[in-house]
């Protein structure tokens, strides 16, 4: 992030990275030993029947927890402006790239099926591994007390099957604020989120079809996205210690039986990214680029680096653009266009995580979804792969959007976060990877003659 990168420039303490990470491994360690030394969790003022060392454990949990809380409301509470604003802006910017022709829509084909079997992949290992329901019972209704008020209402609504059909129609709201109202809690009564979704992608194709019109709006759009992303970084900012209390609440309540649930979720999620990441670009490189993985891989590996460590698509992007040039050779107009437009549109590791996350929290919180909810779970994290800002932990406030449209408490996002940052570096390196794969697809099958003129990237920031 900008914020992160100039305070470390001006030699203002430890990256913001190393912060998080420190922040979790002592939540942790500070949560397995409250654990064993028998913490009620009751919190303060609990009935439990108290010593002096339980009620002085129960105090620091008491006030840890809304201290998490407090991280994920800055969060929450960019959620439905954020999501608007991104998508919407995006068909316009589509609406832009459809002027560029082929090019353009033949990007915008690679994203789409790139971000489907990434999300596919995902989707499926869940179902295969269940690495949810490796819990125990016991366990499973801690969290649900601790996360979830009336949860049990919220999952036996989720539980009531929605005919496909329904859940088509209910795609277009017939009401859209009062879809934004309930779409963070997921109490709406249609579509919620998803609903959202399809009325900022319909407000954007509207506005394609007058952009002298819609000139200010879209400028209210971007100043709206803009102050969703400030307010994101505020999130981040408090990221060490509110994830590190989150973490702390989540051990000292679980001890070590939530971290062999959360060893199977990092395997599960590993191993989706690595399938997307080695086999599907593989084919997709082999197949339309004529190239082979392996000199594919060793070409861009540079930008691979630099997205594990950054964690971020959009500092990546200048990396990116070197590589394909100097390493891929490809004509810049053409890789310059795919990746600027790539580094916040196509980012298939973030949709596969997503689906990964939502259902993997789905199990551990005993919410059984129908196949109409799934679909849901498939739709919204395509989409929202391409709503994601390129930025570290640019994923989290849409992870937490599709898991309460499916009937999952947006506050169980705690129990993955103390994870998160290193399945962020992974997922970034395959978002980019992506981006770079597409690019080199597109260039193979474009003339160069045939390039259109003014399809200059945007300047990079
Ligand atoms: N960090 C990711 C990226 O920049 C976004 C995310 O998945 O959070 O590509």
């Amino acid at each position: 992030m900008t914020n992160e990168s100039s305070a470390e420039a001006q030699g203002r303490g430890l990256p913001l990275h190393t912060k998080i990470l420190i922040g979790l491994i002592v939540g942790i360690v500070a949560g397995l030993v409250a654990n064993m030394l028998g913490a009620t969790t009751k919190g303060a003022g609990g009935d439990a029947n108290n010593n002096g060392l339980h009620d002085w454990l129960d105090t620091i949990i008491y006030w840890a927890e809304p201290v998490g809380k407090i991280f994920l409301r800055l969060m929450f509470m960019v959620v439905v402006p954020m999501v608007f604003s991104a998508l919407a802006l995006a068909v316009v910017e589509i609406g832009d790239v459809r002027k560029l022709g082929r090019l353009g829509l033949k990007t915008l084909g690679f994203t789409a099926i790139l971000s489907s079997s990434a999300v596919l992949i995902g989707v499926g290992l869940v179902g295969i591994m269940r690495p949810g329901h490796s819990l125990g019972e016991g366990q499973r209704q801690k969290l649900l007390d601790q996360y979830a008020s009336g949860a049990n209402d919220k999952i036996n609504k989720a539980k009531e099957a929605k005919p496909v059909k329904d859940t088509l129609v209910d795609l277009l709201p017939e009401n859209p604020l009062q879809e934004m109202v309930g779409a963070v809690d997921g109490s709406s009564k249609g579509n919620g989120m998803l609903a959202v979704m399809v009325f900022a992608l319909i407000c954007g194709i509207a506005i394609t079809t007058k952009p002298e019109e819609t000139k200010t709006f879209v400028g209210w759009l971007e100043g709206l996205y803009e102050i969703a992303m400030a307010v994101i970084g505020f999130a981040m900012k408090l990221a060490p210690y509110g994830a590190g209390c989150l973490v702390f609440t989540l051990a000292a309540q679980l001890g070590f039986e939530i971290l062999k649930t959360l060893f199977w979720f990092v395997v599960t999620a590993l191993l989706g990214l690595s399938l997307q990441l080695f086999v599907v670009y593989s084919i997709v490189v082999m197949v339309f680029a004529r190239m082979s993985p392996w000199t594919f891989f060793s070409q861009v590996s540079e930008a691979m680096l630099v997205a594990f460590g950054t964690s971020s698509s959009s500092a990546t992007l200048p990396t990116a653009m070197k590589v394909a040039h100097d390493e891929l050779k490809l004509p810049p107009r053409v890789s310059n266009f795919v990746l600027t437009v790539g580094a916040t549109g196509n980012q298939n590791g973030t949709a596969l995580y997503e689906g990964v996350v939502v259902l993997f929290l789905a199990q551990v919180m005993g919410v059984e979804l129908t196949a109409s909810q799934q679909f849901t779970v498939v739709l919204m994290s395509i989409l929202a792969g391409v709503g994601t800002a390129g930025v570290p932990g640019g994923s989290l406030p849409l992870i937490v959007v599709v898991m309460q449209s499916v009937g999952v408490p947006g506050a169980a996002i705690g129990i993955v976060l103390g994870v998160d940052r290193i399945l962020d570096m992974c997922r970034t390196v395959v978002n980019v990877t992506g981006d770079l794969a597409i690019a080199a697809c597109v260039a193979k099958t474009e003339p160069v003659d045939m390039l259109i003129a003014g399809s200059e990237p945007a300047p990079v920031t």
